[in-house]
């Protein structure tokens, strides 16, 4: 019976960049499986942030990313008073359909050497002695393998972390004919959000696609009784109901949670590491997952080429934990700072001396990089409009 190096159960941005990355690492037998059939949707509004290109530079596809993406070049920062600041930065984002980024990251993958199934259910994991060998499939053939990735995103069941999952509601749709301002997002943090935001993310020069995302818990940490359509209702009426008259919606709306934690922890076990999602690797004031389920396929992929490459299990896993706390963990400690700013009337006043260049500069860096989680500052483009508060008009009413 073969023994597979790794066998990597999920095919989203972590487990595919983990089986990219350990093939360009030269480990030969791993095998990533996904129960979808590929290309495959995921609910998510496929913005990829400057992280995120930055590493897909590293991993080889930065141009291809580039050149099937739609590029942004401002953001619409709504604050919870109703009022909005343009920022605009040095930084690159892109919005790229999951349906193909992902399978885009597959196809790398597979390319440099892994073997993909997809249409393949994981039933089970497969544990001898305290350590896990494999993987039963829904078929109940078994696979076996000397490391187990476990990469199944926020509905995962073999996490070895015990503590009760938080996590983020959402609610989005997608709308094409729509009156699009090229190149430009908004992320509107309304106060019936609070502290969170909705967003629109434009696909194309006609497509976008529309969201919210809420507290999935009250502050004790009991799941919230509030729905999440109402609300969605409300925001797109107040935000976009003139724009929205005009557009034909794509499909129906979808829901989805977005799975956190501050403290990254309980991420290995004896022949098994977890990934993205599943290890709750996201940000929970911007709802970021993707950059992270990469940057954890990587620093996991290393994790285990090392010990395949003779190093001790026991200390690379607990680097491989460490590196995740030191890359993530401060970002997510402001996020908490972010969460409370958003409570009061500090985004108002800010808005209020957007004018000021001073104040324009400083908001740029501080919210503009506390968002791209990358130093940014700001630029002037030319032909650009004004980078000072825009009174809200009616087909932009706020
Ligand atoms: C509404 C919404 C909007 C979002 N917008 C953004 C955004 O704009 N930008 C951003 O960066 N992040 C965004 N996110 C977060 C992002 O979508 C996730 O954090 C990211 O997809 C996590 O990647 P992953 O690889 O860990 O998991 P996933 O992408 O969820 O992939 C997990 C895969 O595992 C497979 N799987 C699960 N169980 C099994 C099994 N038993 N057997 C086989 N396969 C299995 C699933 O089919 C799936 O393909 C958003 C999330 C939501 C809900």
């Amino acid at each position: 019976m073969k023994t597979y190096d790794a066998i990597i159960v999920g095919a989203g941005p972590s487990g595919a960049t983990a089986a990219l990355r350990l093939a360009q690492r030269g480990v030969r037998d791993v095998l990533f499986l996904d129960r979808d059939r590929y290309p495959r949707d995921k609910t998510c509004g496929s913005g990829l942030s400057p992280m995120a290109i930055a590493l897909a530079d590293e991993l080889g596809y930065g141009q291809e990313l580039r050149e099937r993406s739609y590029p942004i070049h401002q953001l619409w920062l709504g604050t919870p008073g109703g009022r909005r600041i343009l920022l605009r930065s040095n930084v690159e984002t892109v919005v790229m359909l999951r349906k193909d980024y992902d399978f885009m990251l597959v196809e790398r993958a597979k390319a440099a050497g892994a073997e993909f199934r997809d249409g393949t259910r994981v039933r089970e994991l497969i544990e001898r002695g305290g350590r896990t060998v494999g993987v039963r499939l829904e078929s109940g053939d078994e696979l076996f393998a000397r490391y187990v990735f476990v990469a199944g995103g926020a509905h995962d069941k073999w996490t070895s972390d015990p503590r009760p999952k938080r996590s983020i509601s959402t609610l989005m749709g997608w709308w094409e004919g729509f009156d699009v301002e090229p190149n430009t997002m908004e992320m509107i943090f309304d106060k019936n959000l609070s502290p969170l935001y909705g967003w629109l993310f434009p696909e194309s020069n006609t497509r976008v696609n529309i969201g919210i995302c809420i507290d999935g818990q009250d502050d004790d940490g009991a799941k919230s009784q509030r729905s999440v359509r109402p609300v969605f209702d409300q925001f797109l009426k107040d935000h976009y109901g003139a724009r929205l008259a005009k557009a034909t919606q794509v499909g129906r709306l979808k829901g989805h949670p977005i799975v956190y934690t501050t403290w990254i922890s309980n991420t290995t076990a004896p022949g098994r590491i977890t990934i993205g999602e599943a290890a709750r690797v996201t940000h929970h004031v911007t709802g970021e997952g993707i950059y992270q389920a990469m940057q954890t396929g990587v620093f996991a992929a290393d994790a285990v080429a090392s010990i395949l490459a003779g190093a001790r299990e026991e200390s690379a896993f607990k680097t491989y934990e460490w590196k995740l706390r030191a890359r993530f963990v401060p970002g997510f400690v402001v996020g908490h700072a972010l969460r409370g700013i958003m409570k009061t009337s500090l985004l108002d006043k800010l808005a209020d001396a957007y004018q000021n260049d001073a104040v324009r500069a400083l908001v740029t860096r501080t919210v503009g990089s506390a968002m791209a989680g990358k130093r940014i500052s700001e630029v002037d483009q030319p032909g650009a409009p004004s980078s000072r508060p825009i009174a809200p008009s009616p087909a932009h009413s706020l």
